[in-house]
């Protein structure tokens, strides 16, 4: 049977949510986590799960200590989970091979290579085209170079957010099913979460609802202000050898997984909150690659998905307590980068919880930047 009250209630069984759970349970804290549908079953369980603290909003900036801290725990958690599960989350080092075009995305990627050469872990060089090649030989003629990456890493998304449920539940953590409908307060205190007709007591909340974050602004009274940004990623069964790296340009990807299938991706949509894949986003996806990688016209489809990022109107993460409320925190706004940040954000909202601080700056993701 449900429990009827617990210590620290968590909503939402993503990656951000589960990790919550797992580093309280390291800690000592019980929680329970709520999921309407089932762990991992929206964005962090179909990302393409690449890994790299170099790139992406707010970095270098606010968001480059929580980057390199999730960084820090992949690497952790590669090890600790398989050992603590029996789970392979599929983590492993991948070099990446960033394609530029055009002379101005070749100036673009090399002005970030001062700062990104010196970052602890990682080896970062500008190719000519001809070395690129000597690397690739599969990539179009048409790149006039390529930024090389090594030190990053790619993981299956779905296996770690399964993998750090079960982890999370050994420690003594609950996965219940239900619909978080509402909060119920005593002051400013927060006492229970309402599922549907029910109510589960609690002293604290972390609302980790990745897209559906909105939702919350209605109970809370405070604007968390989350949209969702739909990107597709196709799996292919693709000719000749495997891809030792991934090979990147712009906004898209693509590398052979450890499934030996080739993931491409990605898109970036507003369609609300529709997560079914498109035969638009296939050409589009379908074209980028074949722009990167022109001899994969002979790859095969075997799979389509489409899922939902949790996007803030800054593009930074919300992280933290939540002003007026006592006992709540909200932990979303992860954007393109949610697989690598959210073992982070879970670590520091598990801290906030049982240590009262954390030792990342999160006054940049602070809910409060909304108020109008
Ligand atoms: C195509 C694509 C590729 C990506 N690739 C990468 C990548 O390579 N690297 C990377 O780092 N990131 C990547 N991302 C981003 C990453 O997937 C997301 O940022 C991350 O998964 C968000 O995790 P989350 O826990 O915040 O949200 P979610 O995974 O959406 O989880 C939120 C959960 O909350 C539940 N929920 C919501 N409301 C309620 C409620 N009221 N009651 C109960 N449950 C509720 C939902 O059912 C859901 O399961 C990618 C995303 C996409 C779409």
């Amino acid at each position: 049977m449900a429990s009827t009250s617990a210590d620290v209630v968590i909503v939402g069984g993503g990656i951000v949510g589960i990790a919550t759970a797992y580093y309280l349970a390291k800690a000592g804290v019980r929680s329970v986590v709520v999921e309407r549908d089932s762990v991992g079953s929206h964005a962090s369980g179909f990302a393409y799960g690449g890994l790299s603290p170099l790139a992406g909003a707010g970095i270098p900036g606010p968001v480059s200590a929580l980057a390199e801290d999730g960084m820090r725990l992949h690497r952790e958690l590669a090890t600790s989970l398989p050992e603590e599960t029996g789970v392979n989350t599929e983590y492993r080092l991948r070099p990446s091979l960033s394609l530029a075009f055009t002379e101005a995305e070749a100036s673009g990627a090399q002005a970030e290579l001062s700062w990104q050469r010196e970052r602890d872990g990682f080896s970062v060089r500008w190719l000519d085209a001809a070395e690129a090649r000597s690397l690739e030989p599969r990539i179009s003629e048409k790149a006039i170079g390529a930024l090389y990456v090594e030190g990053g890493a790619d993981v299956e998304p779905y296996r770690l957010s399964l993998a750090m449920a079960q982890a999370a539940e050994k420690l003594g953590a609950t996965i219940r099913h239900g619909d978080v409908t509402g909060l119920q307060r005593r002051g400013s205190r927060v006492t229970a979460v309402v599922i549907g007709g029910e109510e589960l007591a609690c002293d604290r909340v972390v609302l980790a609802m990745g897209p559906w974050s909105g939702a919350a602004s209605a109970w809370l009274r405070v604007e968390i202000d989350v949209r969702p940004l739909k990107g597709q990623i196709l799996r292919l069964r693709a000719p000749g050898a495997p891809f030792q790296c991934s090979i990147g340009w712009a906004k898209n990807y693509a590398t052979t997984k450890p499934d030996g299938l080739l993931w491409a991706g990605t898109t970036e949509e507003d369609a609300g909150f529709d997560e079914t894949p498109t035969s638009e986003a296939r050409d589009s996806i379908m074209a980028s690659l074949l722009k990167m990688v022109p001899s994969l016209i002979d790859a095969r489809l075997v799979q389509q998905t489409a899922c939902i990022r949790p996007l803030s109107s800054d593009g930074l993460p919300v992280l933290g307590p939540v002003d007026g409320w006592e006992g709540v925190y909200v932990a979303t706004g992860a954007g393109r980068k949610g697989i690598l940040l959210g073992p982070s954000m879970g670590r520091v909202t598990a801290d906030l919880i049982a240590k009262g601080t954390t030792d990342i700056p999160i006054d940049a993701f602070d809910a409060a930047r909304f108020k109008a």
